[in-house]
């Protein structure tokens, strides 16, 4: 089975071909971040209208990439949430087009799910059931996937997710967006010697929070520059990350124990970050946990994760119909 899969619910425009569901013939991704970089985060406007022109021309390269013509594929899979809704709707309308003028079948996938699933590309031997922590730029998430089409919500974030700490922490510190990266450069160079809050709640409680730690930080650089100190930059850097993942980590292991299981993998943007996955890493390997993680271009949004995403849904039987519409504020729940 080939699988053509867009994705363009935020500032990525993408388009792959799967063979199967994990054999990736070709991943193509147009970011948009340049674009934005000047305004300090995403334009949802200028989004949208970015897509219009580069979802052709990125569908076209997916499928000659993968050596494939058009009239081949035999499902079309696209993000239809969480996500900017002029953005959704620029892949979903293509999506639909396609599926209709080719007589397939169309498979609206959950955004963050397809983050999860990024790892089944990234290890053939990975198998429910296991714990899954997603950290991307606007979820953090502790799901229990039982198998390929059922989950469980074990917790979420209250208020800001770890991806837009680390955004709002960068852009205080002048770095460019998306502030994440950058965040993770600069903690190498410094000590994590600054004492931030960790909001660790009560045993068994996976919800997160981070506003508290945003704030501190905040208020930590507020009474540097107030002072007339000049900003330890790098280990302001460094200190904040050591929060976060401390955080994720201690939650994290205390999850896939609760639940009875050995295997934690990682999903989302945040999941590229090298402090975070150094520390799972090691903890895993303490527990005695089997640790699984995407390469790099598979944690941040590519079509790839969604093509695996909608065939194992297509798999169960869960395919849209012509009258599927974006879902701006879809989150993860159970299924
Ligand atoms: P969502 O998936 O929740 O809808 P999104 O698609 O915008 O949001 P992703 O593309 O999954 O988010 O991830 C982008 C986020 O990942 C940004 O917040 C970015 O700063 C963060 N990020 C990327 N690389 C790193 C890194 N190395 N360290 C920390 N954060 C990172
Ligand atoms: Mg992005
Ligand atoms: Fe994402």
């Amino acid at each position: 089975k080939l699988t053509l899969a867009i994705e363009s619910s935020c500032d990525e425009t993408s388009a792959a071909v799967l063979r199967g569901g994990r054999e990736i013939l070709s991943n193509i991704i147009s970011t948009q971040i340049p674009v934005h970089q000047r305004f300090g985060g995403v334009v949802p406007e200028i989004a949208s209208r970015k897509h219009i022109v580069n979802i052709m021309p990125v569908i076209d390269e997916a499928l000659s990439e993968a050596g494939v013509k058009l009239q081949e594929i035999d499902q079309v899979a696209v993000t239809y949430g969480p996500g900017l809704v002029g953005a959704l709707l620029v892949g979903v309308s293509a999506a639909k087009a396609l599926a209709f003028s080719l007589g397939v079948p169309l498979i609206g996938v959950n955004h963050l799910e397809g983050h999860i699933f990024a790892n089944f590309l990234a290890s053939p031997e990975l198998a429910p059931p296991f714990v899954a922590l997603v950290v991307s730029g606007g979820h953090t998430a502790l799901v229990r996937v039982d198998d390929y089409n059922h989950f469980r919500m074990l917790g979420q974030t209250r208020d800001d997710a770890a991806g837009e700490a680390f955004d709002k922490v960068a852009r205080v510190l002048g770095l460019p967006y998306p502030g994440g990266p950058q965040i993770d450069k600069l903690a190498a160079e410094g000590r994590p010697v600054i004492d931030f809050p960790r909001a660790l709640e009560e045993k068994g409680n996976y919800e997160f929070s981070f506003s508290g730690l945003k704030s501190a930080v905040l208020n930590y650089i507020n009474s540097e520059r107030m002072k007339g100190h000049e900003l330890a930059k790098a280990d302001i850097a460094a200190s904040f990350q050591a929060s976060v993942v401390e955080v994720l980590v201690h939650k994290a292991f205390e999850a896939v124990a609760a639940a009875g299981l050995s295997t934690l993998v990682l999903a989302g943007g945040v999941a590229a970050n090298s402090g975070l996955e150094a520390r799972l890493r090691e903890e895993a390997a303490r527990r005695r946990v089997q640790f699984y993680f995407p390469d790099r271009i598979l944690c941040t949004d590519n079509a790839a994760m969604i093509g695996c995403r909608g065939y194992y849904q297509a798999q169960a039987g869960e395919v849209s119909d012509l009258y599927l519409n974006a879902v701006p504020g879809l989150g993860l729940s159970d299924r």
